[in-house]
């Protein structure tokens, strides 16, 4: 049995990032960048004016005052996207709107709200400094510049400067694609009427969903009966996407055959059994450098399991550098029993203090009560070697669900 700090640290040292795929820009929000992006161009690519108005040259108009406006000839009108015909010489100037290049001889625009435009002279009634309201070719992105490292998840504001740049592709780490092998004669599938005796496959289901919150494609299987040969079949299946996750059959029941199953498949084991709660008999195991989960059936065993190692060895091969969720302290707001010897990963509530967060216990603390999984936004790390979690003192909790830090009030 090993620490849930050297099974974590054994999983991670066997993954890394996968290589790359080129993907339109409209997909690529949340993905990892797998290249330094220069941008091939300047961006703004000319210089523009920052508002409507005037394109003028400021030697003429310094002096320019409410009652003293200086009038200047209009020479054109020039639109977002046309390109100026006039240059702007001594004492005239070209209307002009925002996002149209200035023309060549005007260095300042003034804003159409400090101008009154009659008989085809325009009154300047304020002057402003040199250069004011305009923007100069490339005074956001130069040409050659780097404008987003590798690495980068991208965002929003990346995607628009990638567009900015003209690249409407860009280069990704791949998203693991994630077999998910249930094993148990007693399963049945959602739909299906269940016979006595039987539960509904959830896990599949539960782990899926996991698969694409940690940023994988879920890739279902068929329910493996327990036979080893039935396994071996299905693992042999599962071992060609880039990840497998099992789950049921690890433990040490007369039908548990994943272990067998892994041994004749050749799959080399790393682990089996961490000291932990929930999800002691997880196994882990790599076969051609893919990495293998062997989950416990029980379906908190299951998904708690997957969010402490499946979750960050799934981030790292889709490239990102953070891995983990987030974890914060808490006090702990009730005494809790747990497994001396094991580290526990207690179900909790939180509740915002004045000061903090306070962690409740949601309940039956069962591997097989989902329902006390679903209730909880964070996991209470229990150390190996305490008995109780005493109320007042303060440890560890993992946030599984960031919606806890979603604003619910105006923020200004
Ligand atoms: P096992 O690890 O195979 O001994 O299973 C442990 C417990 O988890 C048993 O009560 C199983 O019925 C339950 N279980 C196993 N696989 C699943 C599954 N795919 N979905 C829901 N529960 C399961
Ligand atoms: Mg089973």
């Amino acid at each position: 049995m090993i620490s849930v700090h050297d099974a974590l640290a054994t999983i991670l040292e066997t993954v890394s990032p996968l290589a790359g795929e080129r993907i339109s820009l409209l997909e690529a929000t949340g993905r990892v960048l797998a290249e330094d992006v220069h941008s091939g161009r300047e961006v703004p690519p000319f210089t523009n004016s920052a508002m409507d108005g005037y394109a003028v040259r400021h030697d003429d108009i310094q002096h320019a005052q409410t009652d003293q406006p200086v009038s200047l000839a209009v020479l054109e009108v020039i639109q977002a996207g046309a390109v100026p015909t006039c240059t702007v010489e001594q004492k005239t100037a070209s209307k002009i709107m925002t996002g149209a290049v200035l023309p060549p001889g005007a260095d300042t625009v003034i804003k159409v709200e400090d101008t009154e435009e009659r008989d085809g002279q325009v009154l300047v009634k304020q002057s402003g400094p040199r250069g004011n309201n305009i923007r100069l070719n490339g005074e956001d992105i130069q040409r050659g510049q780097v404008i987003l490292k590798q690495g980068r998840v991208l965002r929003s504001a990346d995607i628009g400067l990638l567009a900015s740049v003209g690249r409407g592709f860009v280069l990704v780490h791949q998203r693991p694609r994630v077999a998910i092998l249930s094993t148990g004669n007693e399963l049945a599938e959602v739909d299906m009427p269940l016979q006595p005796g039987q539960i509904v496959n959830s896990n599949a289901y539960t782990l899926a969903a996991a698969v694409r919150e940690a940023c994988g494609y879920p890739v279902p299987l068929a329910i493996a009966r327990d036979t080893l040969k039935e396994t071996r079949t299905a693992l042999e299946e599962a071992v060609r996407h880039d990840v497998v996750l099992s789950t049921g059959g690890v433990s040490v029941g007369d039908f548990d055959f994943v272990k067998a199953a892994m041994d004749e498949l050749g799959i080399q084991r790393l682990f089996w059994k961490v000291a932990q709660k929930p999800g002691k008999p997880l196994t882990f195991g790599l076969l051609r450098g893919r990495p293998y989960f062997g989950l416990p059936g029980n379906p908190v065993s299951a998904l708690v399991c997957f969010y402490l190692y499946t979750w960050p060895a799934l981030r790292r091969m889709a490239g990102h550098r953070k891995l983990f969720f987030p974890i914060v302290q808490v006090t702990i707001g009730e005494d809790i029993p747990k497994a001396r010897g094991l580290t526990e990963f207690v179900r909790c509530r939180l509740t915002h203090t004045g000061t903090g967060y306070e962690a409740h216990s949601t309940g039956n603390q069962s591997s097989g009560v989902l329902s006390s999984l679903s209730l909880s936004e964070s996991l209470v790390i229990g150390p190996a070697e305490a008995a109780i979690l005493k109320k007042g003192t303060t440890t560890t909790a993992i946030v599984l669900d960031s919606e806890e830090f979603i604003g619910t009030d105006f923020p200004f």
